[in-house]
């Protein structure tokens, strides 16, 4: 229980990744405010003792402000904050329209703007607290997904920003980059696709969203105390 008593938000926690993050997080013993648009969220983590489901849309960036802060000030602090929800709207450049460069934008770069603002403004004044953000593999470029890897290179500065801008508060702030991990994401690809992902791997597999968590977990909790401004590949070995 390295979590007990602490507060944690993570964002896109109704399935994959993020219910998988909830699932750790809780697990630790820290109460879990898991957001998400899904309607699916409230049975995805009923199981999880200690999770409390926020239904919300994170693109709605007046109520996402509101909602970290009304967290933070009802259990009167926060301790983890968990960027993971994300979507994808694939197109090569030349057929990408405003729609989907917009809407990829909204929530993978905008909304995690959104949330880590205000995490850090409870940060610095409670003195110290872990943020922990998942971009991609995909943030050094990828074919068909220049709105995704656009948001999740931004996502590094920004969380780099916040380690530099927590860091004499006593807060952290590090990136995951997961490769790729079996989810609904990466499922809606062609089977000749998911294949040769795994190629790229030196396990020979899939990662499993809790391969991520656990990575979320050790960045939140005591053993990572010393960890900041970090940009962890959790890939199977793709970069080697
Ligand atoms: P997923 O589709 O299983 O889960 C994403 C969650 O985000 C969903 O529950 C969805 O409802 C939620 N979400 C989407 N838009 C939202 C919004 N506007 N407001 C609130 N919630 C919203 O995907 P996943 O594979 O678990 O991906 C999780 C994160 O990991 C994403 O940021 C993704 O880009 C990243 N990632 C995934 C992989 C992979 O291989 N699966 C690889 C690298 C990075």
């Amino acid at each position: 229980m390295t979590l007990h008593g602490q507060t944690a938000i993570v964002t896109g926690a109704a399935a994959g990744i993020g219910l998988a993050v909830a699932a750790r997080l809780a697990a630790a013993g820290a109460r879990v405010h898991c957001v998400d648009v899904s309607p699916a969220l409230a049975d995805a983590v009923k199981e999880l003792s200690g999770a409390v489901p926020v239904q919300a849309d994170l693109t709605d960036r007046a109520a996402t402000h509101r909602l970290v802060h009304d967290i933070a000030e009802r259990d009167g602090r926060l301790d983890v904050v968990v960027n993971v929800a994300g979507i994808t709207q694939d197109a090569f450049l030349h057929k990408m329209t405003d729609e989907q460069w917009d809407a990829v934008l909204a929530v993978n770069l905008t909304a995690v703007f959104t949330v880590t603002r205000a995490a850090v403004q409870i940060l610095r004044a409670q003195g110290g607290g872990r943020i922990v953000t998942i971009s991609s593999a995909s943030w050094l470029g990828n074919l068909g997904q220049g709105n995704y890897a656009a948001a999740k290179a931004g996502v590094v500065g920004l969380t780099l920003t916040a380690a530099r801008e927590l860091g004499r508060f006593g807060g952290t702030a590090n990136v995951i980059c997961p490769g790729f991990i079996d989810t609904a994401m990466t499922r809606a690809m062609p089977p000749d696709l998911q294949q040769a992902q795994v190629a790229k791997t030196w396990l020979g597999r899939a990662g499993e969203p809790d391969d991520v968590a656990k990575v979320v977990e050790y960045l939140a909790g005591d053993g990572a105390a010393f960890v900041t401004g970090e940009v962890v590949n959790v890939g199977g070995g793709y970069r080697i």
